[in-house]
């Protein structure tokens, strides 16, 4: 909870980098609200605001926060409205707002590959410039005990697709999402799909289980082990060692995260990597993290 001239349907997550923005409410909770480790929204249903809901509301914002730069359309995944909602509202906070450099939301792949090559220009044209998209890992096999509902090829096509139309991502992969059972390919499918995506930023969450281990383990479609500190540590160095990528902006600066990191990759590679390592020394091999309330 924190003020707001407007009221919210809480609660409401929006990324580190949005702390300044004027959030906009325009769908509430996740269309999809199925992966296994996501707790955000399973305490609400699904629905989309409609344009008369969000036009006072909207000039409220603009009118409270005067000079705001950025704005994030919430919640879970804003960008399943269809071009055809999403236009009017840009045009919108456009008009209201005068001159703001970016608009953003989070994703899913599914979501940018429902749109023609068009409407993607055309909401990038209109300020849409970002997409926040939680892929969590690379691997086939983990996207589906996880109930990812996409695969590496649809993820691969999807940010592809928002790429070629000019609208940058910011790309989340989750530490620790597989567990020891499913750490390395994890990290080396994570390095290889992020090698082909380039994506402009980097982020580096780590499994929370708010709920607790064996709430996840139940919904986890597999063996799911927990990994200490350290094996959380030894995987994210495995996964940015492997990466090859150019002017990426990488962070670890979740609240979820046992150690924060930032950089410029594959420039500051090597530097990650030896405060990974002097991580590993220096924390006692059998402790495991505590995990925050939310992810
Ligand atoms: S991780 Fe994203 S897509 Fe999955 S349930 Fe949570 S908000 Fe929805």
């Amino acid at each position: 909870m924190f003020f707001s001239p407007i009221q919210y349907d809480e609660p409401v997550f929006r990324p580190p980098a949005e702390a300044r923005s004027a959030i906009i409410q325009a769908t509430v909770g996740c269309s999809w609200n199925k992966c296994a480790f996501c707790e955000m929204y399973t305490s609400k249903k699904f629905k989309v605001r409609s344009f008369e809901e969000l036009k006072p509301e909207i000039e409220t914002l603009a009118k409270a926060y005067y000079g705001v730069k950025k704005v994030f359309l919430a919640d879970g995944n804003a960008f399943v409205l269809s071009a055809n909602k999403l236009i009017p509202l840009l045009i919108e906070i456009y008009n209201q707002f005068g001159k703001i450099q970016r608009i953003s939301s989070y994703a899913l792949p599914k979501d940018i590959l429902r749109k023609s090559e068009q409407e993607l220009k055309d909401l990038k044209n209109l300020g849409l410039k970002l997409l926040y998209i939680g892929i969590e890992t690379g691997d086939d096999e983990l996207l589906k005990l996880i109930h990812k509902g996409e695969t590496f090829n649809s993820t691969l096509d999807g940010v592809e697709k928002a790429h070629n139309a000019g609208i940058d991502t910011s790309i989340m992969i989750i530490n620790g999402l597989g567990g020891k059972e499913y750490s390395e390919q994890h990290a080396l499918k994570s390095a290889e799909i992020i090698n082909k995506l380039n994506p402009k930023f980097l982020s580096t969450l780590t499994l929370s289980l708010p709920f607790g281990l064996e709430h996840f383990q139940n919904k986890f479609n597999g063996r799911y082990i927990q990994q200490t500190i350290v094996e959380l540590f030894e995987e994210l160095k495995l996964f940015i060692d492997h990466l090859n990528v150019e002017n990426v902006i990488y962070r670890s600066n979740h609240i979820s995260n046992n150690l924060p990191l930032q950089g410029t990759l594959s420039k500051d590679k090597n530097q990650l990597i030896h405060f990974l390592d002097q991580a590993i020394q220096y924390t006692p091999k059998d402790k495991y993290p505590s995990s925050p309330e939310v992810l």
